[in-house]
């Protein structure tokens, strides 16, 4: 039935509202600085009265704070900036990896509320036994965002191997050696939240490393960058101008399966030669005389004594993730590439390898002029959680009005 002129003209109105309050959230969560309502109305081309109506809607739900009073020197009154608002709503960030899993609330400031990281080795272990565990520390840091009184809006999960977009199942996680699990129907019936995404670790942790950088376009990471992500196993997040690229079912980074040496060394994967066997933190471990649980702080503090044999392991992983790199900048042109994780703490002893082999093979340096960039990481330590948890608080920077 169609509708007559007065609800249509109601819709409309309330469409446009809708929208509106996109876009002046989108300008305060942007802004480094607070911004008065002056300020919104100006940024946002809307009038003053509207700006100001949508501003007092957001403060009342809680997703904007008003700061103290600025005087501006000028008649008038004096203007209250405003920022997205601290403590009041929060998304959960969860990881399962091979040595840890764990919970990390974050709100929509950016800032961790409450987090809880279980050190512990998952490989082989069942997925329902892991699944439940991290349902417990996850129940954990939600009653301690509780109890902060910030509301828990759902959750988005990390797990280290590719994933069915957008919950699942996880397909195969050489490293657990898990293969075909659906992680998201118990989570989400343990969690008594919205379950949001299940992703690829590297994904999400290119997405924390995309928020901890400067965006500004004069950035060497402004037209995309190759995010590394080092641990026992290594995953890539692929980082566009637009965001992070998952290929055509969001099974795109494995760049830890890449072989480097075709006739080398047996992965778990069951392939041969591949990436995380000279650059994964055990296959580094194992090439420095270390034992497979030395973390990769232990192993920059050898290399830093100057330990020739960790020197020479370290040697040997940043020839082959500099092959392994050069073939996705070649594939891909993408300028730039980020060390993360175990990688970023090894950055001093690998970056110049990585460099090497990308000048040595990467076409377009010969005519470009240019030299890729190769970067150690900035997001903090454990950045797939906080990328998880960014899933769920940018759902409320893209529609404020889904949470009023
Ligand atoms: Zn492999």
């Amino acid at each position: 039935m169609a509708l007559t002129a007065e609800p249509q003209a109601a819709a409309r109105q309330a469409s446009l509202r809708r929208h509106n309050l996109g876009v002046v959230f989108q300008l305060i969560a942007g802004s480094p600085e607070p911004l008065s309502r002056a300020e919104l109305a100006a940024r946002a081309t809307l009038t003053r009265a509207t700006a100001t109506a949508l501003v007092d809607q957001l403060v009342r739900a809680g997703i904007v704070e008003e700061m103290d009073q600025r005087v501006s020197g000028r008649a008038g009154r004096p203007a209250i900036p405003v920022r997205a608002a601290r403590g009041t709503m929060v998304g959960l960030g969860l990881e399962v990896n091979v040595d840890y899993l764990g919970a990390r609330a974050i709100d929509l400031a950016g800032e961790v509320i409450a987090e809880r990281i279980e050190p512990d080795d998952f490989s082989g272990r069942a997925p329902e036994d892991v699944l439940g565990e991290l349902a417990r520390v996850c129940r954990t840091v939600r009653a301690a965002a509780t109890r902060r009184h910030a509301r828990v809006l759902g959750a988005a999960l990390a797990v280290p191997g590719p994933v069915d977009r957008p919950l699942g199942p996880l397909r195969l996680a050489p490293n657990l050696g898990w293969v075909d699990v659906d992680v998201a129907t118990p989570l989400g019936r343990a969690l008594r939240v919205p379950l949001f995404k299940v992703d690829n670790e590297a994904s999400l942790a290119a997405r924390a490393e995309l928020a901890a950088r400067d965006s500004s376009t004069a950035s060497a990471l402004a037209k995309g960058f190759i995010y590394v992500s080092g641990g026992i196993g290594i995953g890539a997040g692929i980082v566009e101008p637009g965001g992070v690229y998952g290929g055509a079912h969001g099974w795109a980074g494995e760049i830890g399966h890449v072989a480097v040496y075709p006739n080398g060394r047996v992965c778990r994967c069951g392939s041969k030669g591949c990436l995380e066997q000279y650059a994964g933190r055990r296959a580094i471990a194992a090439g420095a005389g270390l034992g497979a649980d030395t973390a990769a702080a232990a192993i920059a503090q050898r290399a830093g004594d100057g330990h020739p044999p960790t020197l020479a392991a370290l040697h040997r992983a940043g020839v082959a993730l500099g092959i392994a790199l050069a073939g996705a900048v070649n594939l891909m042109d993408i300028p730039a590439v980020v060390l993360g994780a175990d990688l970023a703490l090894l950055a001093p002893y690998v970056s110049d390898d990585v460099a090497a082999q990308l000048r040595q093979r990467v076409l377009a340096l010969h005519w470009s002029g240019r030299s890729e960039a190769v970067l150690p990481a900035v997001a903090p330590a454990l950045p797939a959680m906080t990328g998880a948890a960014l899933i769920v608080t940018d759902s409320v920077v893209s529609d404020p009005a889904a949470y009023l």
